[in-house]
């Protein structure tokens, strides 16, 4: 594969763009692998790359029903914090945001991360008193969080309303380094290293049965035939559940859609990510300079990848009373995902009843943030059957009642 570069880039303008290689190529599947992931989202991505990178196993399929990056991966707001209140989630959250700092020079592929600042908005006592907390969770943790005053978040972000009608700005929870990275490029420039490492992204090949010889997983059926291997791994987000009833198992998990917005694009007002979960309305700006904003999840579960109308008008009416200036903006698209969401609002990276199958999922509003983190660890799961980023979110917890309460940080946030 050839790396791209500034001279890359000149040489390509001189020669009309002829020379650009495929950033990754569509094989037929073989007959057999050491390891298949199914889901060519980034976790899935993620996951394969760190395999071959970490653990040089490269003997892979990444079997994905739609195109890669379609599901959520594609669909989300890009936000990315590490801000979790319990020690395993600033461990994974903290590792991921770590990951992102350098992925762009780690796959020779620009993931434009732009660690602009999230700000977490306190908007009753209960907030402050838990976004305090968090902080001085953080503070242990070695994530580098502050609690702030209105007066500070309104010189980071000048178009803020602080006396809303109905709840006034007490304060905020702010992580510096915390920012956006574009979600695209995060699961292209995966697919395109896994791609050079050999592996095989299989796209519009659904998985629709697991095969086992007794307790052990031997391959899977596909739209494409039969795939023998190893090890598999579901990363499959939304459909978690229908993965899990293939491999004969059931999960703690709810499918709900979560749905965003993007503004027409207007001139820079806002360089940072401001989050209001109490009203329930989220907002950043693009390289475009549309304003893009999250709203929240339905009430109701589903597998339809667009939301009720209602939040829309309920995230908009939110966002009018944070910022007054939106009201003036016209609303361009808007689209939904399906998120797979758990008790806990903690994710599930866990061995499964069936020797060989390992799940990653039950990241919810909030998965895109730990796109590589999730990567290495579970990478690390499948290669060595453990691994310290994953061994606290193992499935065992809910029977164990070993709760990692993320109901602040992940509870309506993103
Ligand atoms: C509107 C919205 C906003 C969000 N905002 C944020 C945010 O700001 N920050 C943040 O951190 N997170 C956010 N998220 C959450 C985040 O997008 C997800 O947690 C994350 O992208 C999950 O990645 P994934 O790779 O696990 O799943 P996905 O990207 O959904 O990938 C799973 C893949 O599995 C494939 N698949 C499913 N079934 C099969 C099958 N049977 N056979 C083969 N392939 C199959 C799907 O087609 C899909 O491509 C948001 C989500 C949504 C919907």
């Amino acid at each position: 594969m050839k790396r791209y570069s500034a001279f890359a880039v000149a040489r390509e303008a001189l020669r009309n763009h002829m020379g650009w290689e495929r950033a990754w190529a569509s094989p037929e599947p073989k007959k057999k692998y050491d390891v298949i992931i199914v889901g060519a989202g980034g976790h899935g991505l993620a996951t394969a790359y760190y395999l071959g990178k970490n653990f040089g196993i490269t003997n892979v399929a990444i079997l994905e029903k739609g195109w890669l990056g379609g599901g959520n991966t594609g669909r989300n707001t890009t936000i990315i914090r590490s801000n979790y209140l319990q020690d395993p989630s600033a461990a994974i959250y903290e590792k991921s945001r770590s990951l992102y700092e350098t992925l762009s020079q780690d796959l020779n592929y620009n993931v434009m991360y732009s660690p602009r600042g999230v700000i977490m908005l306190a908007q009753t006592e209960h907030e402050v008193r838990g976004y305090k907390r968090t902080a001085h969770a953080n503070a242990l943790q070695g994530v580098s969080t502050e609690f702030i005053s209105p007066q500070r978040v309104k010189e980071i972000v000048p178009i803020i309303n602080l006396d809303g009608p109905r709840y006034p700005v007490l304060g905020g929870l702010w992580q510096a380094r915390a920012g956006t990275a574009r979600h695209d490029a995060v699961a292209w420039g995966f697919a395109r290293a896994c791609s050079a490492m050999g592996m095989d992204i299989i796209q519009k090949c659904e998985v629709t049965g697991v095969s086992r010889d007794g307790d052990k997983v031997t391959g899977v059926t596909t739209n494409r035939g039969d795939i023998a291997c190893d090890k598999l791994g579901i990363v499959v987000a939304g459909n978690s559940g229908h993965l899990a009833d293939m491999a004969g198992f059931r999960l703690p998990i709810e499918s709900v859609s979560l749905q965003a917005l993007v503004s027409e694009p207007i001139k820079p007002c806002m360089d940072c990510v401001v989050m209001a979960n109490t009203v329930h309305g989220y907002m950043s700006q693009s390289d475009k300079g549309e304003m893009v904003i999250g709203g929240g999840t339905d009430g109701f579960n589903s597998y339809t990848q667009r939301g009720s109308f209602h939040h829309i008008e309920e995230t908009v009416r939110a966002l009018v009373e944070t910022f007054p200036m939106v009201a003036r903006l016209k609303m361009l698209r808007q689209w939904g995902g399906i998120v797979d969401i758990t008790g806990d609002r903690s994710p599930i990276l866990s061995k499964t009843p069936v020797d060989g199958v390992f799940i990653n999922s039950g990241w919810g509003t909030g998965g895109f943030k730990a796109t590589p983190g999730s990567g290495w660890g579970f990478a690390e799961l499948i290669a060595k059957g453990h691994s310290p980023l994953c061994d606290e979110f193992s499935l065992t917890r809910f029977k164990e009642g070993r709760f990692i309460d993320e109901s602040v940080a992940a509870g309506v946030a993103h």
